[in-house]
């Protein structure tokens, strides 16, 4: 996928100025290649669109005069995206907890979130245990929040500054702009569930922050809390995201296993996940992790 040359001069600008920012469902040829264009915005006043790669699943940001618009063909709805886009949005149970993907189907993948939180700083100890233990770049997802990103400006550029250097790929999973979270509620009114939430615009701000900063989104999400319902599920699909839930949430207990999608949290949030995470990286027999755009889309 050759979309990195328009990411690079993106990524040199202090702040970009992002406007009209619309989710679109299109089939695009750029540079001889089908791409699924899901976004379609002005970024310092050009016209760009926020493209994805069926197969690899990656995402990029291109001018949008450089791509033709195309009918779709057949094939593109057995791709690897649509397959897990309808798997999370048809064939799960839609519970109110860890709906979506939550198993990797081979591999362990490592997601760590980073919800909005009061703490300074973050779990650098996590980040640099990774990039001393595997090959590099060692594949991390990170679920990240707006309020987060606000609160951590530090923080959020040393995890870019790891990723420029070649020593994590980080897949910028959305985990909502704000992630609204109310103590004493019920968890069916609470998170994105909540009265006053607005998911999709939540979700899409998300994206437009990380633009602003010059980092290009992925296409998978995290509902905050792991709730949802149909509604919310049908929301976040239908801006083209996959829902990734967790069979492998560490500080709760469960065990790493061979498919496992594991979450800790990156916020200094749940110190607990990550001191246990760290012992488990001890075992020499722990596999290179796998990046989450390589999860099966076998299920
Ligand atoms: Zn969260």
């Amino acid at each position: 996928m050759k979309l990195l040359f328009f990411i690079a001069l993106i990524d040199i600008l202090f702040a970009n100025t992002i406007s009209g920012y619309t989710p679109i469902h299109k089939c695009i040829n750029y540079n001889s290649q089908l791409y699924i264009a899901i976004r379609s915005f002005d970024l310092n006043s050009k016209k760009v669109l926020l493209i994805v790669d069926a197969n690899t699943l990656k995402t990029g940001v291109i001018l949008k005069s450089s791509a033709t618009f195309e009918q779709c063909p057949k094939e593109i709805f057995h791709s690897r995206y649509f397959k897990l886009l309808n798997h999370a949005k048809y064939e799960t149970k839609h519970k109110l907890q860890n709906d979506g993907i939550v198993s990797s189907g081979g591999g362990v993948v490592i997601t760590t979130d980073l919800c909005p939180s009061h703490k300074k700083g973050f779990e650098d100890r996590l980040y640099l245990a990774l990039i001393k233990r595997f090959k590099k770049p060692v594949p991390v997802t990170l679920f990240i929040t707006k309020r987060w990103i606000l609160k951590h400006k530090k923080a959020f550029n040393k995890l870019r500054s790891w990723q420029k250097e070649g020593k994590l790929d980080i897949t910028w999973g959305n985990h909502t702009a704000k992630h609204i979270y109310h103590p004493k509620a019920k968890l069916g009114h609470n998170f994105v569930l909540s009265p006053e939430e607005n998911l999709a615009q939540d979700t899409l701000n998300l994206e437009v922050e990380l633009l602003k900063k010059g980092v290009v989104p992925s296409v998978f999400f995290r509902f905050p809390g792991l709730v949802s319902d149909k509604k919310s599920m049908d929301t976040v699909s239908n801006l083209g995201l996959i829902a990734i839930g967790s069979n492998t949430w560490i500080a709760k207990g469960e065990k790493i296993k061979q498919d496992s999608i594991i979450l800790v949290h990156g916020n200094k949030n749940e110190p607990k996940g990550v001191t246990m995470l760290l012992k488990y990286l001890k075992n020499p027999n722990f596999p290179q992790p796998i990046s989450i755009r390589r999860i099966s889309n076998n299920r």
